[in-house]
């Protein structure tokens, strides 16, 4: 068969259960696959076919004896952000191109537990901070879609593969909005959890407050899948929360679309710099999501200007209290002949940091320092609470909310932002994160440069189920997920 890439995830698992293929070929496929098409995307930064061919056999066994679980003998690809046992874990950081891990993230353990293949790791922003790739150690991963674009970020490998058909699904993290828009910039789901509902256990931290794994995949059934795996409690979190965990699959038609409340923030659709493109399609989005029965409410969500300048106070503080253990000692990289202990440090720091990392550590020094930190971090604190209030009143009144991903397409790469230009194309996703809300994104149509436009479905706490069952139907009434960039349609 040479087409094993096209399947669904359900297909796929059917197909195992069904014998028409073993793991061993489904895994090989995309292992050459890999090897043929990679050198272009850039999207693989360790790929592990010895132990992906391993882990297949093992699964075979299991399917032959009818011991298997759902998803045994499916593979994907883990984000270089999840600590993998014996496998090199980089945060895509020179600080950790040496880094084999002890230990499985909770994710990597679950996946494994559930006989999912890994392929190997891939491509992100360094410390996933970030929104292009460029910022990784390993080079920028290039957008299947036009391969002189970014894919997005951080979680730009796992979107990247996805789209090219280099791994049928993949985890991703998204600390404000590293997973939802590559999502967007590729033309996939993913869905960002609420925050406690995936183990943050062994996925390297940027900002522990913010930080949330989920999947990332083509429609919303591949991502509920994905989150029957790795959703759940685990004591080894301290801020994952021990409720019960839904059957994502179960419930993919459980929401009545009909009758269903959307609202639209007017702060929203009114941002300078929404592209008028991307308003146009998330526009029709929604008059779809209008025929099959919802109802749309305008709300306001009043501290829309604060979200920028906010989330880039109390990340960047979070990240230089969580980056400060990576001092040349313990683990990581270590510079040459370092003078005196104080040497070590600084060379060990500077060389193996890249710019924006030293920025944000620069940045969140100075919010935390005694004399600022009332003046600026407190503060963001306070701001955070009504960002999060604004939600809650708003969900009073409607059941999910909806926007841009993002309010452009994919930029190209070398376009060379300035910092704030970067972080103000994040005005969408920030604050799911400073509230810890769940939210997902559906691939919605292209603009006029075939590149992907995608929707933004805002939820409140625990509401996975209801974004991917809206998304889901979504999905049955349109087709945008099933289109393919061209180097997905070339074989190996
Ligand atoms: N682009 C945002 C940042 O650079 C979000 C990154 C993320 O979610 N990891 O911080």
């Amino acid at each position: 068969m040479t087409d094993l890439h096209r399947l669904s995830i359900r297909e796929m698992a059917e197909g195992l259960k069904s014998a028409q293929f073993s793991s061993r070929e489904l895994t090989q496929h995309y292992l050459d696959r890999i090897a043929k098409l990679d050198d272009r995307v850039n999207s693989y930064v360790t790929v592990t076919p010895e132990y992906a061919l391993a882990q297949a056999d093992a699964a075979d066994n299991l399917l032959k004896n009818g011991t298997a679980g759902t998803l045994a003998g499916v593979p994907l690809a883990h984000k270089d952000i999840f600590c993998t046992q014996g496998i090199k874990t980089s945060a895509g950081s020179k600080m950790l191109d040496n880094f084999i891990s002890p230990y499985d993230a909770t994710v990597v353990a679950k996946a494994k537990a559930a006989g999912l293949v890994t392929l190997g790791k891939v491509n992100m922003d360094e410390f996933a901070m970030g929104s292009t790739s460029e910022s990784s150690f390993y080079g920028a991963t290039k957008n299947p879609w036009n391969l002189e674009h970014v894919p997005g970020g951080s979680s730009s490998g796992s979107a990247a593969v996805v789209a090219a058909d280099l791994a049928p699904f993949a985890t991703g993290t998204d600390t404000g909005g590293s997973i939802r828009q590559p999502a967007s910039f590729c033309g996939l789901t993913g869905l960002k959890p609420t925050y406690g509902r995936v183990s943050r256990f062994g996925m390297i931290a940027f900002a522990s407050s913010l930080d949330q794994g989920g999947p990332m995949a083509r429609s919303a059934e591949d991502c509920a899948f994905l989150m029957n795996t790795i959703a759940g409690h685990d004591a080894k979190d301290s801020t994952s929360i021990n409720k019960e965990v839904d059957d994502y699959v179960a419930n993919l038609n459980a929401t009545a679309v009909k009758g269903l409340r959307i609202g639209i923030p007017k702060q929203y659709f009114n941002v300078q710099g929404l592209d008028a493109e991307v308003k146009a399609r998330v526009e029709e989005s929604l008059k779809t999501l209008e025929n099959m029965g919802a109802i749309l409410v305008e709300i306001d969500l009043n501290m829309t200007e604060a979200y920028v300048p906010t989330y880039y106070l109390i990340a960047p503080a979070e990240a230089s209290s969580n980056l400060s253990r990576y001092d040349g000692v313990r683990y990581g990289y270590r510079c040459e002949n370092p003078k005196d202990i104080l040497d070590l440090h600084k060379r060990s720091r500077s060389e193996a940091f890249g710019a924006e990392v030293q920025r944000r550590i620069l940045i969140g020094t100075y919010a935390l320092s005694a004399g600022y930190y009332d003046a600026y971090y407190v503060k963001a604190q306070k701001v955070r609470r009504l960002i999060q209030q604004d939600f809650l009143t708003a969900f009073e009144n409607v059941d999910v909310i909806a926007a841009p991903s993002a309010p452009t397409t994919a930029y190209k790469i070398g376009a060379n932002l300035s910092p704030t230009e970067m972080y103000l194309g994040d005005i969408y996703t920030l604050a799911v994160n400073l509230a810890g809300l769940p939210a997902i994104n559906a691939p919605v149509g292209f603009d006029k440069d075939s590149l992907p436009v995608g929707l933004q479905l805002i939820g409140n706490y625990w509401s996975e189920s209801q974004l991917l069952s809206i998304v889901h139907q979504y999905q049955q009434n349109t087709d945008w997920h099933t289109k393919r960039a061209a180097i997905a349609e070339e074989n190996a």
